[in-house]
């Protein structure tokens, strides 16, 4: 077996097999394996004249197969998997060779892998991919980590098979280690909370003015020609005009209600819990999708608790100020959900020592991923401006945003609390904007209660210091 692959797909499910297809079709020779020899014959069989392909039953052929310094893309189901493919690859290679897991791997496990494999001279590159199975035959958003003598060889490899925005590649080095996936991970939360979003706008617009599923398609629609502009409000609307063939009736009207999740957003969430993050737009649409699944609570709850809750009543001539009102509401909404995020990414930076980019991480989300959207030049722009910029909201654009949509934001979540539509993520993004800009909060309260609880002690807002008083005694205060 000659030496002449220039990249090596291991691992060739849905998104192995699409991945080689896209090197393969950009001109590089690509070797490829998988555990069952099936994948990789029928990758072969079907789709061999698109490219180059070295196929090997084995992993020590397919290794063979591979120019030095050799580069492997482990595309295998996340977790245990990705580990028993690592140990198969590990004795194969020599010091200098790449290892890139491109699947969704918890970025604790790649920041582990990354040292092992340093042990043994070896690069490993945690890698996030977005785009799903159209996103890796065509172009995903790619967020490779590891080292940056890594990234100096592959890079350029990786940059030429991903997603492409007025000729930027959606790709780019994003930090040490466990970086990659770790910014792969919020994104996906961010996702989480893009569709929450856009689900509590549908069920305002279905409530509140009694509209079809087409009719909210069509406002949707709309609002994709505008600041909105994204792939997740295009799927939406192209979903609400769809009509379920075995009834008749609207799609979306025949789907069963409970959401469900593979576990990034919990991954994300679980982190900011660690990290003191607030990312509240992620975690509720999160919990939004576990209330989805809470059947026996659902069951024992509908028509039986009650609602108080008023009748909408909206005006024909209100009509097109409440669609309105709910479009500023939803950007508002998404503008927190993102700045969030990004909070999450700058406190991990931090935290690991990566020194991620986020104008860069915005860019490289414009294309080929699941929160591709047009306002993500906004958030490169920003970072631009100010890349140590403390609150994305309080960039001089997103204020403007807000300046425009915060009036409509409030009549929408005060409607909904009215009208007894649950609205978490609306809420409580509207809440985080309030809590961020308040100029004081009953946080000191709190702190009052603890010191007279447990001691915890307090800082006071006229001295420097920490203070204790004796509650249970004559109430003095103590310098500490
Ligand atoms: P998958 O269903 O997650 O995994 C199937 C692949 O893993 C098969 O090639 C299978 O080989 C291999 N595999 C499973 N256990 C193995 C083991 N112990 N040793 C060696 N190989 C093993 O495939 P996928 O949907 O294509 O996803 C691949 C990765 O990409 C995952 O980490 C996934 O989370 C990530 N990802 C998926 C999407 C998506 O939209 N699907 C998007 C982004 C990222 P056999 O054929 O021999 O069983």
């Amino acid at each position: 077996m000659s030496a002449t692959a220039q990249i090596g797909v291991t691992g060739l499910a849905v998104m192995g097999r699409n991945l080689a297809r896209n090197f393969a079709r950009r001109g590089y020779t690509v070797a490829v394996h998988n555990r069952s020899y099936a994948k990789t014959a029928s990758l072969v069989a079907d789709h061999g004249t698109e490219g180059t392909f070295v196929a090997s039953e084995s992993m020590a052929d397919f290794v063979a197969s591979l120019a030095v310094p050799r580069k492997v893309v482990i595309m295998v189901k996340a977790g245990g998997p990705t580990d028993a493919v690592i140990a198969e690859l590990v004795p194969l290679l020599a010091a200098g060779d790449i290892v890139i897991d491109a699947g969704n791997a918890h970025f604790p496990d790649t920041i582990r892998r990354e040292a092992e494999l340093a042990a043994h001279g070896l690069h490993f590159v945690g890698t996030g991919v977005s785009g799903g199975e159209e996103g890796a035959l065509n172009g995903p958003s790619i967020m490779p980590g590891g080292s940056p003598e890594s990234y100096a060889v592959l890079g350029p490899i990786l940059e030429s098979i991903a997603a492409q925005v007025d000729g930027v590649p959606c790709c780019t080095y994003v930090g040490a280690n466990g970086a990659g996936h770790f910014v792969k991970m919020v994104h996906n939360g961010i996702e989480y909370a893009d569709m929450q979003l856009i689900a509590e706008a549908y069920d305002l617009l279905r409530l509140g003015l009694g509209a079809t599923a087409a009719q909210i398609s069509e406002i949707f629609a709309q609002w994709n020609t505008g600041d909105l502009e994204s792939f997740l409000i295009e799927i939406s609307a192209d979903v609400l005009a769809h009509t379920d063939p075995v009834t008749g009736a609207a799609f979306v009207d025949v789907v069963l209600d409970q959401a469900e999740q593979k576990g990034t957003g919990r991954w994300t969430v679980q982190n900011a819990l660690d990290l003191g993050v607030p990312i509240t737009g992620i975690a509720e649409a999160t919990f939004a999708r576990a209330l989805s699944g809470s059947v026996p609570q659902r069951a024992a709850a509908v028509g039986v608790l009650p609602a108080h809750a008023a009748a909408w009543d909206i005006a024909p001539e209100d009509r097109a100020a409440f669609i309105e009102d709910v479009r500023l509401a939803l950007y508002a909404s998404k503008v927190v959900a993102y700045s969030q995020g990004f909070d999450q990414i700058a406190a991990a930076s931090a935290e690991f020592g990566w020194d991620v980019d986020r104008g860069a991480m915005a860019r490289i989300w414009r294309g080929g991923c699941i929160i591709r959207a047009r306002f993500l030049n906004r958030i490169t722009e920003a970072y631009e401006r100010d890349a140590h910029l403390p609150l994305l909201l309080a960039d001089a654009y997103f204020t403007g945003v807000m300046d425009d949509g915060v009036g409509a934001w409030r009549r929408i979540v005060a409607a909904a609390a009215l009208h007894g539509v649950p609205t978490p993520g609306f809420s409580s993004s509207l809440s985080y904007y309030d809590g961020v800009r308040a100029e004081r909060l009953p946080a000191a309260l709190i702190q009052a209660q603890r010191d007279f609880f447990g001691a915890h002690t307090y800082r006071r807002v006229d001295r420097a210091g920490t203070f204790h008083t004796e509650w249970t005694g004559d109430r003095s205060e103590t310098a500490l």
